[in-house]
């Protein structure tokens, strides 16, 4: 088992922390790990792809569970997997689709493991009709800090603790996921234009139950009469009949062929994403989008993560690294979201593609992010004068609005306005108390967040 010290940061490459980082190779390594982690304790780490500090523990350990990635069982009948949770989405999708089934729910990026999946308990743009991952996991194995194994089932506090409970009950060693069938690897997806931020709400609230998919990509530099206007993308899996005959994509409708384009250099003027530059390319990305199209065939990598395509992407925000920001307001919260809207474009943060969508029915998750309402999520150069500032008002806004911030994008949040946010808080810090009473998972965020 290697284990050296090295400097880890989340994905937006801000807060930089030393740590000793481990990785087990078998389950009785990840228990030794777990025992022998040391008085600054542990936490577990997937792909790193959480944007802010919860995979990074300074002074202590980072458990990389990128080690054990087997696939157990597939059972191609029911849709039912077995894996490690150091396993990626990517590495499942490439084995699934061929069989005719896909992740039952997949972030921006299928650069993520299954444990960072459910230690987030992330959500995709099915969210309002699929929810987020936990409610696809039939059950899970949790190496607490005991050193036990304990098989932990829907239903119970602990899995309720432990999906979006962000590494800190225990280490995921195995998960059991139910899938979602697909007859082609191709979405059929309609796009159409919203001409400001009133038209998006409207567009999204009347018809996104027509979609199993559902985003819109808005353009925060935007002003005036064109403040909030956005491109939305819905749509669903091909069925096999809308394939052109006599095609590739006809003779294999379940290939899985994700394009690749170079990376983005290690070393980047910061001021590559200054706001005339960010200004423009929205600009162009917006009027050249079709104002209205149907049943475009899209490839699932093409309509899932298009950012996947450029590998080493978070290097566009230069040395400062980037803030990921997003928050949640229930659905008879649009005049928050309008006056967030219109705060970030007056700010003018130079923000490349925000996202838009409307949350479903919320999983039982104690810490998880998603309740139903309207969420916004937003790059912004950490490098921002006055930004901390800034977002702190927003976090006030946000909550004022009985509404919260995602953890795993968070770096920044002030502790006193998290009991707000997370109702289930108290809940979650007497299970940790009783559970790991020494404290042994540990990480940045969780000493930040008093977790
Ligand atoms: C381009 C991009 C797009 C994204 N889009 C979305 C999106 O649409 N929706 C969304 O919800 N998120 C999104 N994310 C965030 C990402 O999905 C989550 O942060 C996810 O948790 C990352 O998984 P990971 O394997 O990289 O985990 P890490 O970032 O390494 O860890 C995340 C958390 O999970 C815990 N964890 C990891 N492995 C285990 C384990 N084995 N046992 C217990 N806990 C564990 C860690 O302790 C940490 O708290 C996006 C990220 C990127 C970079």
């Amino acid at each position: 088992m290697s284990a050296d010290t090295v400097s880890v940061t989340g994905w937006g490459r801000t807060a930089p922390t030393a740590a000793r980082l481990i990785r087990p190779r078998t389950y009785e390594e990840a228990a030794a790990a777990v025992r022998d982690c040391g008085a600054r304790g542990g936490i577990p780490r997937g792909l790193g792809r959480s944007y802010g500090d919860a995979a990074q523990n300074a002074g202590g350990a980072v458990f990389d569970m990128t080690g054990l990635d087997r696939v157990h069982v597939i059972d191609a009948a029911d849709g039912i997997v077995l894996c490690d949770a150091g396993v990626s989405l990517h590495r499942l999708i490439d084995v699934l689709l061929p069989l005719g089934w896909f992740v039952p729910v997949t972030p921006g990026t299928r650069y993520v493991t299954v444990g960072g999946a459910i230690g987030s308990d992330i959500h995709g743009k099915n969210h309002h009709v699929s929810g987020s991952f936990s409610r696809h996991v039939l059950s899970l194995e949790l190496l607490t800090a005991d050193g036990e194994i304990r098989t932990v089932g829907r239903g119970t506090p602990l899995f309720d603790a432990t999906t979006g409970g962000m590494g800190l009950t225990g280490v995921i060693l195995t998960a059991t996921v139910q899938l979602h069938a697909v007859e082609t690897s191709l979405m059929s997806v309609d796009t159409e234009r919203a001409r400001d931020l009133d038209d998006l709400l409207a567009r999204l609230a009347a018809t996104d139950h027509r979609y199993r998919y559902s985003v819109a990509w808005i353009d925060l530099l935007a002003r005036g009469t064109a403040t909030g206007r956005a491109v939305l993308t819905r749509g669903d899996h091909a069925p096999l009949e809308a394939l052109p005959k006599g095609t590739r994509a006809r003779r294999e409708p379940l290939a899985f062929r994700p394009t690749r384009l170079p990376a983005v250099p290690a070393i980047l003027p910061e001021s590559l994403l200054s706001r005339t530059t960010v200004g423009l390319y929205n600009d162009l990305w917006y009027r050249t989008a079709p104002r209205a199209r149907t049943g475009e065939l899209q490839k699932i990598s093409a309509f899932f993560h298009p950012l996947d395509g450029v590998p080493h992407r978070n290097r566009i925000y230069g040395r400062g690294g980037f803030v990921r920001y997003q928050f949640v307001v229930g659905h008879d919260q649009e005049d928050a979201v309008r006056r967030i809207v219109r705060r970030i474009s007056e700010r003018r943060c130079p923000s490349v593609l925000a996202v838009l969508k409307r949350f479903g029915d919320a999983d039982p998750g104690w810490l998880s992010f998603p309740v139903p309402g309207w969420t916004l999520a937003l790059d912004i150069p950490a490098a921002l004068p006055g930004l901390g500032a800034f977002l702190d008002e927003l976090d006030e806004e946000v909550a004022a609005a009985g509404g919260r911030v995602c953890l795993a994008k968070d770096s920044r949040l002030r502790p006193e306005l998290l009991t707000a946010m997370y109702p289930r808080l108290d809940d979650f810090r007497a299970l940790r108390a009783e559970l790991d009473p020494r404290g042994v998972f540990t990480s940045d965020l969780s000493r930040r967040l008093a977790l």
